[in-house]
C-alpha cells in the first residue's frame, strides 16, 4: 500500500514550498489510493515554535488536503507527534551502537570548532567521519574501555553513525534517476544527542519505518541527506522506502530560492495564512482573497505539469492526472502576477450568489448595511448579485469589488476632469433632454431603456459620443464601468435623473 508522509518541523508558519511538498504527497496518495499523513518533527526543542503546529493543520484544512492520519486523527501509528515519541528512539540508537553502526563521541563544541579551523588554515573541509578520524587524524579514536569508562563517569556523549567507509553508493531516485555519493565525503552524523533526544535523521528513519512510509517525497534541500538515510535503513537491516525529491521553487527575479524577503520586497505573501508574531505580520495567500484552489492550483504547477497546455485543474483533475514521473528536475520559477490571473480564473468560476455572499461584508463595512442603495431602495442579495455580475471580469480578487462597483452605492462626488473638459456647450441641454426621455419610460429595464435612448438619438441625429460620454460621467464620475445601461437599471429611474441633475447643475 502506498503510504506517504508530510513530517514538517515546527520552526514557523508553513512556507509555500512545504505546501507544495504536502500537496504532491497528497496527490500521489489519493492517485494510488494510499494513505497521506503528517508527522510533526520537533525533536529540536530549541526550534520549536509556539503556533506553528497548529498553523500547519488549518493550512492543509483550509487547502482541502487533510491529512488521512494524524495528531487526533486515526492514529494507527500514533503518537504522530515526535516529542511524544521520545522513549522510541534510544533502543534504535543503542542497536546501532550494538551492531557496530554507531558509536559514542565526545568531542566538546570546542574542540570541534578547533578542528574545523585547524582543516580550513590547510585548505580543507574537516569532514568527521570514521574515515579521516583512523587514517587521518587517529587522535579522535577512543578505545572501547575508555568511551566505557568516560560514559560511566557520567561525561556527556552523542551517539554518531559509522558511515562505511570506500564505498560509492549508486541510489535511485524518482525524479532524479541515479544519484552517486562517496561514502568518504558524508560526515559522521548525530544520531542521538546529549539531551536524550534523537535528531532529525534517527527519528525520521525510525519512524518512517515503523508508519510504513513506502515513498519519501520531499524537496531538494534534503537530497543531501539520502545516502546517509539510505545507509541508516541498511544498517538496521530495513527495506528503505523509494526516494522522489521535489525541485526548488525559485526566486520570480534572478536566481535562487525563493524566500520571505523576495515576498516582502514584491509584495506578495510565500505563506497559505497570515503569520502574526510581535515582529509585526507575514501575509498569507487566505486574506490577500485567493481561492483555496487557486493557491492548490499555481502550486501543483511548480514542477509538473500533464504534458499537455492546460493549466486550470481542479484538485480532482489533479488527483487524477498526477505522475511523479513527471516532476521535472530543474528549480521552477514563481510567477506571482500569474498566480493573479489564476485566481481571476477561479473567480469567474464561482457563482454569482456565492461572489455575493463574499461581497456582503465589504459593502456593509462600507455603510450598506441592509444594502441600502442609493436611491434609498433595499437592495436586495439579487441586486448585489447582479452588481457582481457586472464587474467581476475585471477583478482578481473580491476585495477589488467595491472600487469597481462603489457607484452603485453612492453617487459620485467629482468627476474625472479631462472627461468634464470635453462637454461641450449643448450638453446640459442635451442631458436635460435625455432626462425628459427617461422620465418617460415605463418599462425600466436594461434592453428597452437602451431601445429608447437610442432611438431618440437616432430621430434627432444626435451623435453617440454626445450623449453616452456626460451620462456616464454623471452616473460614474468616471469614463469607466461595465454597460452603461445595465448601471442605469441598477441604480434605478429616480437616482440616474438625480445624478444628471446634479452633474449639469
Ligand atoms: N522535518 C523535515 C522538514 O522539516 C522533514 C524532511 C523529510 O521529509 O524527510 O522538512
Amino acid at each position: 500500500q502506498v503510504r506517504v508522509r508530510f513530517a514538517p518541523s515546527p520552526t514557523g508558519p508553513l512556507h509555500i514550498g512545504g505546501v507544495r511538498t504536502a500537496l504532491f504527497n497528497y496527490l500521489f496518495a489519493k492517485k494510488n489510493n494510499g494513505v497521506f499523513f503528517l508527522r510533526i518533527e520537533d525533536t529540536d526543542q530549541n526550534r520549536f515554535v509556539p503556533g506553528a503546529e497548529e498553523y500547519i493543520m488549518e493550512s492543509l484544512e483550509w487547502l482541502g488536503i487533510a491529512p488521512d492520519e494524524t495528531i487526533g486523527k486515526n492514529e494507527k501509528f500514533g503518537p504522530y507527534k515526535q516529542s511524544e515519541r521520545k522513549h522510541l528512539y534510544l533502543k534504535y540508537a543503542d542497536d546501532l551502537i550494538n551492531s557496530g553502526n554507531a558509536y559514542y563521541a565526545f568531542d566538546t563544541a570546542e574542540a570541534l570548532d578547533l578542528h574545523r579551523k585547524q582543516h580550513e588554515e590547510q585548505g580543507k573541509t574537516f569532514i568527521y567521519n570514521w574515515h579521516n578520524r583512523e587514517k587521518l587524524d587517529t587522535s579522535l579514536v577512543i578505545s572501547a574501555e575508555e568511551t566505557a569508562k568516560r560514559i560511566a563517569a557520567g561525561e556527556e556523549y552523542v551517539i554518531r553513525f559509522k558511515t562505511p567507509v570506500d564505498e560509492t553508493l549508486q541510489l535511485q531516485d524518482i525524479i532524479r534517476g541515479e544519484v552517486k555519493f562517496e561514502t568518504n565525503l558524508l560526515d559522521d552524523k548525530v544520531l542521538f544527542k546529549s539531551d536524550g533526544m534523537p535528531t532529525y535523521h534517527l527519528a525520521n528513519i525510525v519512524d518512517d519505518h515503523l508508519m510504513e512510509t513506502s515513498h519519501v517525497i520531499r524537496g531538494e534541500e534534503w537530497l543531501p541527506s539520502m545516502p546517509l538515510h539510505v545507509l541508516l535503513y541498511r544498517a538496521f537491516g530495513w527495506e528503505a522506502p523509494q526516494f522522489a525529491h521535489l525541485p526548488l521553487i525559485l526566486k520570480p527575479v534572478g536566481n535562487g530560492k525563493l524566500s520571505k524577503r523576495d515576498g516582502d520586497k514584491l509584495g506578495f505573501p510565500v505563506f497559505p495564512l497570515e503569520w502574526k508574531t510581535e515582529d509585526g505580520i507575514s501575509s498569507g495567500y487566505r486574506e490577500k482573497g485567493f481561492f483555496p484552489e487557486t493557491v492548490i492550483n499555481f502550486l501543483a504547477l511548480l514542477g509538473w505539469n500533464d504534458g499537455t497546455e492546460q493549466e486550470i485543474f481542479t484538485l480532482e483533475e489533479l488527483v487524477d492526472k498526477f505522475d511523479l514521473n513527471r516532476v521535472h528536475k530543474a528549480g521552477a520559477k514563481f510567477d506571482p502576477e500569474k498566480n493573479k490571473w489564476f485566481n481571476h480564473q477561479y473567480l469567474m468560476k464561482q457563482s454569482d450568489s456565492d461572489l455575493a455572499e463574499d461581497f456582503a461584508p465589504i459593502v456593509a463595512e462600507k455603510g450598506f448595511s441592509s444594502f441600502d442603495c442609493a436611491q434609498g431602495d433595499t437592495l436586495e442579495m439579487t441586486k448585489l448579485e447582479k452588481i457582481v455580475s457586472l464587474i467581476k471580469e475585471r477583478a482578481n480578487f473580491v476585495s477589488e469589488f467595491w472600487d469597481l462597483s462603489d457607484f452603485f452605492f453612492v453617487a459620485p462626488t467629482s468627476y474625472d476632469e479631462k472627461a468634464r473638459k470635453n462637454w461641450k456647450e449643448e450638453t446640459p441641454a442635451l442631458m436635460q433632454e435625455l432626462i425628459s426621455v427617461l422620465s418617460e419610460i415605463a418599462d425600466f429595464t436594461s434592453v428597452n431603456i437602451e431601445t429608447i435612448v437610442k432611438d431618440w438619438m437616432t430621430k434627432n441625429e444626435i451623435g453617440m459620443g454626445k450623449v453616452m460620454q456626460p451620462f456616464r460621467l454623471s452616473l460614474v464620475g468616471a469614463l469607466k464601468g461595465p454597460h452603461l445601461f445595465d448601471i442605469v437599471e441598477l441604480i434605478g429611474k429616480e437616482e440616474t435623473i438625480k445624478r444628471i441633475e446634479t452633474a449639469i447643475a
